[in-house]
């Protein structure tokens, strides 16, 4: 059987298109499945949808949440919700094209333990967001060496995976990098990337920017060890500038004037600002990282057992 987990924020509009949708593929490709729909804490109807469609379709579940946790919370939800042999993450705006599923499904068959799908074109996006995107896919890749171009979160995972990825015991994720970085034979997929079916994205740039730079920090500590290169340039600046400043005091000359003085204070002031906040940011990663919080708080569930031992989120 196979799991599709269908994270939903604020999708009551997409819901029963998705399932029957899914549904369809599914069943005509003759897969066992069942879709594990996710709501993050949705203020719509998301939630009444998910119920109506478990009354429609015996096959869809339900896990609601206690309020909005963000899509990575969802799609560990979903994965520790999975009872399949394998499992399908997709958005529920299809985007993602559920058509796709049963290729995936038979190239896992074939031996795959993750097919991961590749967007080999961005969809309808802004410059400035494709912008932002590559240059982050660039940072990551010459940091941590995962390479994310095109990635998407469009995967089909093999049960050890999923059991891989539920044993993550780090509270801040990132699916999209970890579930290349656990390895596994992977193979890879196309695919295009569809207008949202309904509704509109979810995501405002203030929460992508945030998630780019949470991503980097728990995949890298490159920012940590730039500050120290910085500080090394610094010096090598400093032992340069001393020389020159002793060689004139005793020649007799006067030393330089106030400019270099103040922009000496100025620029080695900022770049000890920055590299304090830096290192406050990875602080501050690691405090939410000890208080074990966690990553979600499921209020409700739909046509699944309460997972027996692991607490939720844990
Ligand atoms: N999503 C979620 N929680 C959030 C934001 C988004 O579960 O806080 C879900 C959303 O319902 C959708 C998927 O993540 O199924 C992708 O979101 P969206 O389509 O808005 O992102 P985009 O495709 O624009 O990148
Ligand atoms: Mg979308």
């Amino acid at each position: 059987m196979v799991s599709v987990i269908i994270p939903a924020y604020n999708e009551h509009e997409n819901i029963r298109r998705t399932a029957s949708v899914i549904g369809g593929i599914l069943s005509d490709a003759h897969i066992a499945y069942e879709l594990v729909f996710v709501d993050d804490g949705s203020k719509d109807d998301t939630w009444s949808e998910i119920c109506e469609a478990n009354a429609a379709d015996e096959n869809v579940r339900g896990v609601r949440f206690s309020r909005n946790f963000g899509k990575e919370g969802a799609i560990f939800a979903g994965l520790s919700a999975a009872a399949g042999d394998c499992a399908v993450l997709i958005d529920c705006d299809l985007q993602h094209p559920p058509e796709l599923i049963p290729k995936m499904y038979s190239m896992w068959e074939s031996g795959a333990e993750v097919v991961e799908a590749v967007k080999s074109s961005r969809g309808r996006e802004s410059l400035l967001y494709k912008l932002f995107a590559k240059s982050f896919y660039k940072m990551m890749k010459s940091s941590s060496g995962i390479d994310l171009d095109g990635a998407s979160d469009f995967k089909l995972l093999d049960r050890k995976v999923v059991d891989a990825l539920n044993e993550m015991p780090e509270r801040m994720t990132f699916f999209r990098a970890l579930s290349s970085w656990v390895g596994f034979h992977t193979e890879r997929i196309e695919f295009d990337v569809k207008p949202r079916a309904a509704g509109s994205t979810k995501w405002s740039f203030r929460k992508l920017f945030r998630y780019a730079l949470n991503n980097i920090t728990s995949f890298t500590n490159l920012p940590i060890h730039l500050i120290t290169l910085v500080g090394v340039i610094f010096g090598i600046f400093a032992l340069i500038l001393g020389i020159h400043t002793l060689v004139n005091y005793f020649c007799g000359n006067a030393a330089e004037g106030f400019s270099t003085v103040i922009l000496l204070i100025l620029i080695v002031g900022a770049c000890v600002l920055v590299g304090i906040g830096v290192i406050g940011f990875y602080l501050s990663k690691i405090y939410e990282e000890i208080k074990h919080r966690p990553r979600y708080i499921v209020s409700e569930r739909i046509g699944i057992e309460r997972p027996s031992g692991k607490a939720d989120g844990k």
